[in-house]
Formats: C-alpha cells, structure tokens, sequence
C-alpha cells in the first residue's frame, strides 16, 4: 500500500543542497534593517539548522577544533574557509550571540568579551598609544573611571574628566593627542542622559572616535551607533543577560574598526566559556519582552517615589524633574529600570534602614536582572572612597539605588510603600 507523499510530487522535491562539504543550513540569520527586536533577539546569528537537528544551539564544549588533513587547515589559514580555530579566537556559541548584539544595536559587528570591565579594556588598549590623550564626562561606574585614571596612566595615556553634558568643556580638553570621546547614557548611579548627536558630533569635528557605555539604556531605549557614535559598550551582565547570572560584556562597531580590538582579545584573551554564551544567548531571546516591563516598572516606582514625603529627591530620566529629562524623551524609547533617590532628612544610618526594610529588592550591587536589587552606595561602590571624593562623585549618604527586576510593579510599590515607613 502507498504511504507517504503523491509520487508525482517526487518532481518537485528540492534538489540537494551543493557539495560544499558543510552541513546544508550553515548560514547565520542575518536580520534585515525592517526585522523587529525580538524577531533579531530569537533569530540573530543562528543557523537554521543546527548539529543534531537541535533547535537550541548546543554548547560546544571545546578548546580547540580540528582540521581533517593539512589541506584542511591550509585552506583556513590562507583565508579560503571560515571556521573555528582554537577557543581564544572564537567559538560556535560566541558566534550566535555576537549576531543577535550586533542585530539589536543595529550595528556592522559585535565582539564579546567576559564581563563588561573586559569589554572597555579591550577596546581601549586596542585603540591607545602612549601619549595618546582620552577625554570623558565624569559621571561614571566607578571602575571605568579607575580603570582610566589609575591604568592607562601607567601606560602613558592622559585622561582628562569633564563634568558630564558641558560639551563646551569637552571641546576645550580636546587637542591633537585626543584619540577618543568617552560617555554613559544614561550615567550610573545619577541617570544623567547625555545628546548622543551632539556627541557625536564633536567627536566628527575633532576628528577623535567616540565611545558609549549604554548599559543602563540598552538598544532597546537607544542605539548610539544611529546617531553616529562609533563604538557602543554594554555590560551584558546586566539587561542583556537579564538574569542575575553571569557576567559579559560587548562593543559593538563597524566591522573594520572593529578588527584590530577583536584580534586584541585573542591576545587578552577575555573570552567566555561556552556555558555562559549560552545563558547569554538565552537571555537575550526574551531581551524585549523584558525591557518593556522593566521600563513600565522603572516610570510607575519613580513617579511613586517622586511623591512620597519621605524623597527628597529622585533621579530617573523618565521624570519632567530630571535636569537632561529632555534629551531623554527626544532620544530614548524608554527609561529603563534603574531609579537612584535621596531620602528626606535622613543619614546613613537611617537610610540603610529604609533599605533593610525592603522585603522584595535583595541587597546587591548590579542592576537589569530579573530580580529588583536595592541597594546604598555609600556601604557598596563607594565604600572605599572618602567623604570629600564622594562629595566630589554625587554619591550622598542618603542615597539609595533601586534597580527594578521585572517583578508586578504593585508588589514593588507596596513594599516600598511599607519600607518607606522603617
Ligand atoms: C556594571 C557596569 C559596567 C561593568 O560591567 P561588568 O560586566 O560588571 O564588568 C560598566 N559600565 C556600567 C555602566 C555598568 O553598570
């Protein structure tokens, strides 16, 4: 008895795929510029078909890749095949998730690094000389300004600070050793948004490159490298991972500016294992879906903060009270879910128990995981620092810094709600 398909369909069965010696589907989904963020964040950077038929990447636990013969690895060392070669340089999973990052910034290319400190290394070393000069707005994650002022320095690189937003200042720090333009938008921990065209701008009139560290913002609120930015930066580690469960980072440029710091970190060699590219990949699959909510929770508890007698003061882009609150809503889809405030008439002390109160947010440092995270940053970041450098940083003693997860943004309220009252 005849099973299966008509015969006569026979004629039109697909015809095999080409003997390229590579498994048919091997290609990577390259989105197009119309395809939607989620769409990119599922798709992005995957083949089709994958080994084993397995819809999921598998994790490629390897260190190294082998070549069948000489003539095999001749042909890769003289650039006729693309593959992999040896762990350091790259890996399967690093390469789908390198597709989405590039995808959801809408940028040529993404390198991934182990966490969001080697990302901004990478880059830097890349791109410094001794004697090469970088100027960046001060409000900034304190380890970049360390990393900057206390490491380059040893490599005979001067950093000049400006106070962030004066691009008059900026102009005036730059000069013919200038080689790059440094900013976060929006900054850590005072959510300042900085004008990304104008950045840019000055960077394309001084002829210098600049750099974004988006992490707070992500793609999903802005994507720097529209307005002409050369490099974006963001610590995976937060939303983009989005889980509390690993660290990353990416930069993410034009492919030919980008191919002296990819060879570089197969130097420094600040790569992830492929367990944790795929926990990245993974994340990143539910990357839109979760900045919405984080950006709904993020408005609804500064507006409720904004509100309480027990605030002094709130620092959130999406609220009229915000001094840069303009160039946000001109650039910024969304706000994100990183709120600092001040609490009123407190000290420390008083304040670390507004913290301690807090039943849903764990005490950690971090933001953009699922979990909401609160924390003072007096007792964590700045713990080290002394009074008047703090004065000198913006870090008040009263300050606390509320990272919203993607819990129901009523639970959230009504444990601040009762915190508030500690
Ligand atoms: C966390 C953070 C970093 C550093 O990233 P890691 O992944 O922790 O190394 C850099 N910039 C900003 C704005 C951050 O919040």
């Amino acid at each position: 008895m005849a099973t299966g398909l008509p015969t006569e369909m026979d004629s039109n069965s697909p015809s095999k795929p080409e003997a390229t010696g590579k498994p048919s589907g091997s290609r990577r989904h390259v989105p197009s510029s119309t395809q939607g963020m989620s769409t990119s964040s599922v798709h992005a950077g995957e083949q089709r078909q994958k080994p084993g038929d397995s819809i999921t990447d598998p994790i490629f636990c390897a260190s190294t890749f082998t070549f069948q013969s000489t003539a095999d690895l001749l042909e890769y060392v003289e650039g006729r095949s693309e593959r992999e070669e040896y762990g350091r340089y790259g890996n399967p999973n690093e390469k789908s998730v390198e597709g989405k990052l590039a995808a959801l910034d809408g940028a040529e290319s993404a390198i991934v690094y182990s966490s969001g400190m080697a990302a901004i290394v990478g880059l830097l070393m890349a791109k410094l000389n001794a004697g090469d000069e970088i100027v960046f707005f001060d409000q900034c994650y304190h380890r970049s300004r360390e990393f900057c002022a206390k490491h380059l320095a040893r490599f005979g690189v001067v950093t000049r600070q400006v106070p962030t937003g004066d691009f008059a200042a900026m102009e005036a720090a730059i000069n013919p050793a200038t080689k790059m333009l440094v900013s976060e938008s929006p900054t850590n921990p005072h959510l300042t948004t900085v004008d990304l065209e104008q950045f840019a701008a000055v960077g394309k009139a001084h002829e210098v490159e600049t750099l974004i560290d988006a992490t707070l913002a992500t793609p999903y609120n802005i994507r720097p490298i529209e307005y002409g930015v050369d490099y974006v930066l963001h610590s995976a580690t937060k939303y983009m991972g989005g889980h509390n469960d690993l660290l990353a980072g990416v930069i993410c440029g034009s492919a030919e500016k980008l191919e002296s710091v990819r060879s570089l970190r197969g130097i420094l060699g600040g790569v992830n294992s492929p367990h944790n590219l795929y926990l990245l990949e993974r994340g990143l699959k539910t990357f839109e879906l979760r900045m919405q909510r984080h950006n709904e929770n993020g408005q609804r508890i500064a507006e409720f903060l904004e509100a309480h007698p027990r605030v002094a003061r709130v620092y959130y882009p999406g609220l009229p009270s915000h001094p840069s609150h303009a160039t946000a809503v001109a650039q910024m889809r969304g706000f994100g879910g990183l709120i600092t405030f001040e609490v009123a008439n407190a000290d420390w002390k008083e304040t670390s128990k507004i913290v301690d109160a807090a039943q849903l947010p764990r005490i950690a440092p971090s933001l953009g995981g699922v979990e909401s995270l609160i924390e003072q940053p007096l007792v964590m970041s700045y713990f080290n620092y002394s009074a008047a450098e703090r004065k000198v940083f913006g870090i008040a003693d009263n300050m606390i810094r509320y990272s919203c997860g993607i819990e129901n943004s009523d639970d959230l309220i009504a444990d601040l709600e009762q915190a508030l009252k500690a």
